[in-house]
């Protein structure tokens, strides 16, 4: 299970970074997990350089260029010159921001090419009765998997993640993330066809906490979560991370 911890912005001092990365050290010594930490763009650089344990580093956005003058942009080289090996693409809150399905098939293109894996995220604002969110979800998948080749496809993970349930004001049940989890496994196939598309580790993201990781867990077919506010208070995180064992 690999457990992405997106501090967002949520992160403000050092000592706080420090302290949680401690936290993710000892609870990444559990068999089968995999913990993944993406914090503020100050703190990544300072945590992840030389860092020689199991805990692995996500940026959380990337710059669709390639470096250059692109005041306030961080370029896909420079990231992984750091030895960083994920990046968060198309988070909502980006994409809330303006940040556009070209934007993100440029980034996911940047990212591939210096060797990064992108954590894409997907998901749609509501559950409409006419389901046109499953239309919204294949259209997220394809602009930024068409322009990848098979080979850049493979380093994809894909993290969908319900714009309604982010933020710890609503749940999705474990039902319909297991029907969801199979609609895009459905789509990743058409992208990696043969029996590829099973080795994308697909994430479910959406106020996840210690009391709902197991049900989301159980026969889901799910490779991981994406966690937001519950990576940043240390007994949630740790206990989530427990109750996956
Ligand atoms: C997120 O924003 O990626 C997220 C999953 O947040 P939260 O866990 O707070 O819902």
């Amino acid at each position: 299970m690999i457990i992405v911890a997106n501090w967002k912005a949520y992160v403000e001092s050092e000592e706080k970074a420090k302290s949680l990365l401690a936290l993710a050290k000892r609870l990444s010594k559990q068999p089968r997990t995999r913990i993944v930490l993406a914090p503020p763009s100050p703190y990544l650089g300072l945590l992840a350089k030389g860092n020689k344990t199991k805990v692995e580093f996500a940026a959380q956005d990337l710059s669709d260029t390639s470096g250059g003058a692109e005041t306030g942009e961080v370029s896909a080289q420079a990231l992984a010159g750091l030895g960083i090996k994920y990046v968060i693409l198309g988070h909502s809150e980006r994409r809330a921001r303006g940040e556009t399905l070209e934007q993100i098939a440029l980034k996911m293109q940047h990212a591939v090419a210096h060797g990064l894996s992108p954590i894409l995220c997907i998901g749609e604002k509501e559950r409409d009765a006419g389901a046109a969110y499953l239309l919204l979800l294949r259209q997220q998948l394809a602009s930024a998997l068409e322009p990848l080749s098979q080979a850049e496809r493979m380093k994809v993970v894909i993290a969908y993640e319900p714009v309604w349930a982010i933020g710890g004001t609503a749940t999705d049940s474990p039902q319909d993330v297991h029907e969801m989890a199979l609609y895009i496994r459905k789509i990743l196939s058409d992208f990696l066809p043969g029996t590829a598309n099973a080795r994308i580790p697909v994430l479910y993201g959406g106020s996840v906490e210690p009391e709902n990781i197991r049900p989301l867990a159980g026969g889901s077919g799910l490779d991981g979560f994406l966690v937001g506010h519950a990576s940043i208070d240390s007994k949630m995180f740790s206990d989530l991370v427990k109750a996956l064992v």
